[in-house]
């Protein structure tokens, strides 16, 4: 139950789903104050219920589809696609695309539809923990059907590592944000960016001046929008009493049971993003020189090479597809880097400085010890194809979700570009 005074993520998420609704439950920052027993009293009204503010199991049951972006209908007699749409606010043609196969003209009384709201699905203004992820893949997967979800694997706790499927094309491009858990805002850059594709799709409208029809017939984008959910969740949720390291993650953390400020790595204590199977062994003595010798928050690369799940789920990915170009979405510094020990091939260095023209972003390469082990290094190593670290927003990480509108504006054109050239 949540009520005036309750606080954490699931405040926050219901706060952002009433914002999108058009109601004022002030700033989404999960804090449960007047304002949104003010707007939560009015969300009740609209459904009937007892409007006293508190969010119990019955008003959660209707809250939670919005947090889902879409309602489930069946159809009555005599009802039409037009109608229906106009009952929940809906945009017709998104209720067909929600809705392939059924007659506009010619509903069958008893069928149900995915009915999806009047606003957007994906979370921009709350931290985007592993539960947001989840409810906002499904969400999208239920408005736009023709977007393919399945999995990589599962992280060391069992959360699933999604990937998400956008297009038919030939030309395949791989996505994917926060191997570091401080850097969870990457998740929802590239959630969001799905979101916008899809809608694009379905509107046949196009998209910053790309026509996605076409694009969706010549390249198959796919997205791993969180390779650490353990380590995000960590992050934005705190520790959990039923974690099995937990007595471990708080030695490893130097004593400390905060890992809001500090955790980049898994629940093991490994660096993912220096856990690859490149320079692996370099990796290992910059680490030494910084004194780091076991698990912890950050750069400890790991027993061996690709130890954890996590790495070898996207491994194995990325070694059964044949990927033109790949992307790591990391966060801070408005920096893009592009090669890994002179690998990386000549037309690697062209597209890098288109990204960084659109983007607005420094064309680098990296030095020292955050050149080794990377995803972006092992992929130009195995591969020779391009393959790049983007380095979103800037300031000291976790960044702010309020920088979220710049960076998505950043970055949605490279996200576009990348997968056409
Ligand atoms: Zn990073």
């Amino acid at each position: 139950m949540l009520k005036l005074g309750s606080v954490g993520s699931d405040v926050a998420e219901v706060q952002s789903v009433l914002r999108r609704m058009g109601l004022d439950p002030g700033a989404a920052d999960g804090e449960f104050g007047p304002k949104t027993q003010r707007a939560v009293r009015e969300f009740q009204k609209m459904f009937g219920l007892t409007p006293d503010g508190v969010i119990g199991p019955l008003t959660w049951r209707i809250l939670g589809r919005y947090l889902l972006g879409y309602d489930i209908y069946s159809v009555q007699r005599g009802d039409t696609f037009y109608e229906i749409a106009k009952k929940f606010g809906a945009d017709p043609t998104l209720l067909q695309a929600a809705n392939p196969g059924r007659a506009p003209e010619n509903l069958m009384p008893g069928t149900r539809l995915n009915v999806p709201y009047s606003f957007d699905t994906v979370a921009t203004d709350i931290p985007y923990s592993y539960d947001v992820l989840a409810r906002n893949v499904q969400g999208l997967k239920a408005r736009y059907p023709f977007l393919r979800v399945g999995t990589i694997g599962a992280s060391v706790l069992g959360r699933t590592l999604y990937v998400l499927r956008m297009g038919t094309g030939e030309r395949q491009v791989f996505y994917n944000a926060a191997h570091h858990a401080l850097e969870w805002i990457t998740s929802p850059v590239l959630m969001k960016f799905a979101e916008e594709y899809l809608k694009a799709y379905a509107l046949r409208r196009q998209l910053a001046g790309y026509d996605v029809r076409a694009m969706w017939d010549e390249c198959t984008i796919w997205i791993v929008p969180m390779v650490n959910p353990d380590g995000v969740d960590l992050v934005i949720n705190g520790l959990s009493p039923r974690n099995p390291y937990r007595d471990r993650l708080i030695r490893w953390n130097g004593g400390s049971s905060d890992f809001s400020t500090d955790w980049e790595a898994n629940v093991r204590g490994v660096d993912l993003n220096h856990n690859y199977n490149a320079a692996w062994r370099e990796s290992k003595q910059a680490e030494a020189e910084l004194g780091i010798t076991g698990p912890g928050p950050t750069r400890y690369s790991g027993p061996y090479p690709v130890s954890e799940p996590e790495t070898r789920a996207v491994v194995s990915f990325t070694r059964n597809h044949d990927l033109r170009l790949v992307m790591a979405y990391h966060s801070q510094g408005r920096v893009i880097y592009w090669n890994f020990q002179n690998l990386a091939p000549a037309e690697a260095k062209t597209i890098g400085q288109s990204l960084s023209r659109i983007s607005g972003y420094t064309l680098d390469q990296a030095t020292g010890v955050a050149s080794y082990a990377g995803y972006k290094d092992w992929f130009i190593q195995d591969f020779r194809r391009p393959g790049y670290t983007i380095e979103v927003g800037d300031g000291k990480n976790p960044l702010p979700i309020s920088q979220f509108p710049q960076i998505y504006g950043e970055n949605q054109g490279m996200l576009l570009y990348a997968a056409t050239v």
